[in-house]
């Protein structure tokens, strides 16, 4: 079992307006969607970058994962998400590793996607997501 892509990049960003100006401007990537989700805590942006997205992250809330992120590291990379065709089995052959996992099941993110995370101790301290459709 492996994943078929880098479905995108996380990345906390202070203030989601002036990122997306720096990735539409400089980059020359078009920003197709903006969505909220409620349950993160988040305001989301994203970009295609061939088959990979970038996920722009702007917390709406201080106490939320990406506010305590922020306050704690600063802006910058915040997870890597890798898409495989049953995020769910993924997660149970992760778990059947020893890899200790945040979600035990999937849920709903951004796009409808079935998405789970790794802990970062278990992962050489890279927050993991594992999505599919
Ligand atoms: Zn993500």
């Amino acid at each position: 079992m492996k994943p078929n892509h880098i479905e995108h990049i996380g990345i906390a960003v202070e203030n989601l307006e002036e990122s997306i100006n720096y990735y539409e401007k400089v980059l020359g990537l078009e920003c197709y969607a903006v969505e909220e989700v409620t349950d993160q805590k988040v305001k989301t942006a994203f970009f295609m970058v061939g088959q990979t997205k970038i996920e722009l992250l702007e917390s709406t809330d201080p106490e939320g994962p990406i506010g305590k992120f922020i306050s704690k590291k600063g802006a910058g990379i915040h997870h890597i998400a890798f898409a495989f065709d049953d995020a769910q089995e993924a997660l149970d052959n992760a778990a059947a590793n020893g890899v200790q996992l945040i979600d035990k099941t999937t849920r709903k993110g951004a796009e409808q996607l079935n998405i789970g995370f790794l802990h970062p101790k278990s992962t050489g301290g890279v927050l993991t997501e594992f999505c599919s459709k």
